[in-house]
């Protein structure tokens, strides 16, 4: 953010800086062009801003040059205040509208369920809360949101910490809510106790059918008669009920039409062990009594949620309010989704049961493995969500944005180098033995490569299609060739016959990339797809492209960024004969 405040510390670092290191004098121009080197977007209040550089260097440059040096000495980080890389991108912060202020500094929450791996949908909501807590000094928790022991699994919690710190998210606080069971329990008891809650026995056939005609069931009919309903609280804490006997339910109102309020449930019974407490707790509380409490209770400012939860969220103040606890403010954003890939743990772990996929990683999925493994970075993830804003429209933005901001910071780091699809020999005659030295990039250093050539060399079967006999080509940072003749078998292009012509540019000549057999390697690129096609899993979701790469690619780590020449941009897998497609 670029606070008034923000900006004078800027200002003032940078004429004592200049003056300083001119013997006790600067001016206005001077620190104005350096200003607006580190802060372009500050162009937009030049009036002001020459104001405050005036005032600014006229009190510097009234110190003696000692004192000047002093006050610079003083000055906490000077170079942190100079250097714009090491503050959050003012841009990127300002594309969150301010919050409303509550009185007590901002904490957000992300409490995802360990009960899967954490996926883009998920990044989105962390990467706001974590966002909103920077912009204003305040804290962010991560709460594992585990009161459902029948879907959780240690494996989980680790999942989303590792996912999340690779996002470059640092938690201010890391909890669970099964940390606070006993106070849950307490909170539980004193609603029931206090006549807003009330242990029901009926099943759930006949609790679903009541709802639907929006009448009560005889267990609240008879709340009133408090002594059955304080007997049976006992029941359910001291294990007489078991599973599926008993729940607590909030004293709602059964005729509202937001059916959320229809006495949802509470707090339920499950016998299973859980992955933190065994066996020791087997009363849980549902998500829509445990967040707000555990919001109100670790100081949560500003609760953010996702838009879904709009019916719930007079149920998420009713239970704060009969507890007299703090509410929090709700704020609310849209549930990131995208066209035919699924961005939910159910529909993902549904696929996963069907045998569809393998496994969380799998690279057509969009959780956050998948992505890091399929060569997405973290701050193209984090640009993407921000660049959508807070908005509420349930549209679904076109995941090329996100290829796009990732493409732009991977191609600078990206070596190229030539594969070629579906290979196809091709002969030049006249042409020499010897050895070329090729640039890993065409414009940062990223070193340079041998590759020995004869005669023989391998083009794509699609570039191949597409030669005529006659025609000129270049060999792609070799030399150009003609083509002689195109040796066709079983109606399929089988050879390519050439000799070599020149080695002049020519602006429009058709280049194409190639593989020598002096210097290749069999190789395979992953290629993933949509899963999802008219609603139904995609067969041809992952496809794989068979051909020939440079020799060059068995001296890469695996995920190394490579981009292929006039194929696409990939990242290497652990071995060294296979690469994955993360897009053009
Ligand atoms: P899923 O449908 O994938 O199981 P969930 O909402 O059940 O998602 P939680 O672990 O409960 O998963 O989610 C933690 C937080 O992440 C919640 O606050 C939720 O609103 C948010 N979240 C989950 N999916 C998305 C999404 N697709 N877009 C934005 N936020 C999401
Ligand atoms: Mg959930």
């Amino acid at each position: 953010m670029n606070s008034n405040e923000d900006i004078h510390r800027l200002v003032n670092a940078i004429a004592l800086k200049n003056a300083s290191e001119h013997s006790g004098t600067t001016n206005v121009n001077t620190v104005l062009s350096r200003i607006l080197s580190l802060k372009p977007e500050l162009k937009s209040q030049l009036k002001s801003l020459i104001e405050e550089i005036s005032i600014v260097v006229d009190s510097v440059n009234r110190l003696e040059l000692e004192q000047q040096k002093k006050s610079l000495e003083d000055l906490s980080s000077v170079d942190t205040i100079l250097d714009s890389k090491a503050r959050p991108d003012p841009i990127q912060s300002r594309m969150l509208p301010e919050l409303q202020m509550t009185g007590t500094g901002v904490v957000t929450r992300f409490p995802p369920e360990p009960n899967g791996y954490p996926h883009i949908g998920h990044a989105k909501a962390v990467i706001i809360d974590d966002e909103y807590a920077r912009m204003y000094n305040g804290k962010l928790i991560l709460r594992f949101d585990d009161t459902n022991p029948m879907n959780e699994k240690l494996e989980y919690y680790e999942a989303i910490k590792n996912d999340l710190e690779w996002l470059g998210i640092k938690p201010d606080i890391i909890k669970n809510t099964s940390d606070d069971i006993l106070i849950l329990h307490e909170y539980g008891k004193k609603l029931t106790r206090n006549g807003d809650a009330y242990v029901c026995t009926c099943d759930s056939n006949k609790i679903h059918k009541l709802r639907m005609q929006q009448l009560e069931c005889s267990c609240r009919v008879n709340i009133d008669n408090s002594i059955n309903n304080l007997e049976r609280l006992d029941k359910i804490f001291d294990g007489t009920y078991h599973q599926n006997e008993a729940i607590i339910r909030f004293k709602g109102n059964m005729q509202d039409k937001n059916t959320v309020m229809r006495d949802p449930t509470l707090f339920r019974i499950i016998e299973a062990p859980h992955p933190l407490l065994g066996d020791k707790v087997q009363i849980w509380p549902t998500y829509d009594f445990a967040a707000p409490v555990e919001d109100s209770l670790d100081g949560v400012s500003h609760a953010l949620r996702t838009k879904e939860y709009e019916l719930r969220n007079t149920l998420y103040l009713s239970i704060l309010d009969r507890l007299k606890l703090r509410r929090p403010l709700v704020v609310e954003f849209s549930r990131l989704e995208f066209e035919n890939m699924p961005v939910s743990k159910r529909k993902i772990k549904q696929l996963l049961d069907e045998g569809a996929i393998t496994s969380w990683d799998d690279p057509r999925l969009l959780t956050l493995s998948a992505m890091r493994k399929r060569g997405f970075e973290p701050k193209a993830i984090r640009s993407f969500v921000l660049s959508l804003g807070l908005t509420l429209a349930e549209t679904k933005p076109p995941f090329k944005a996100l290829e796009s901001m990732n493409r732009k910071i991977i191609d600078p780091l990206s070596i190229r180098l030539f594969f070629v699809k579906d290979p196809i020999m091709l002969t030049v005659d006249g042409a020499k033995n010897m050895k070329v030295t090729l640039d890993n990039h065409p414009t940062n250093n990223l070193g340079t490569r041998e590759v020995e050539v004869s005669t023989v060399f391998y083009i794509s079967r699609d570039d191949a299609n597409l030669l005529a006999e006659g025609e000129q080509v270049r060999l792609m940072e070799l030399y150009n060739i003609k083509i002689d003749r195109i040796v066709v078998e079983h109606g399929k292009n089988k050879a390519i016959i050439a000799s070599y012509l020149n080695n002049e540019i020519f602006r429009n000549m058709k280049k194409i990339q190639w593989v020598s057999d002096k210097s290749m390697t069999k190789y395979n690129i992953l290629i993933p797809y949509e899963l999802y096609q008219n609603n139904k899993f995609n067969p041809r979701s992952l496809e794989s492209a068979e051909g020939l790469a440079e020799a060059f690619v068995l001296r890469l780590k695996p995920h190394a960024l490579v981009q292929f020449i006039r194929f696409g941009f990939c990242i290497t897998e652990n071995n060294k004969s296979s690469a994955i497609f993360i897009h053009r």
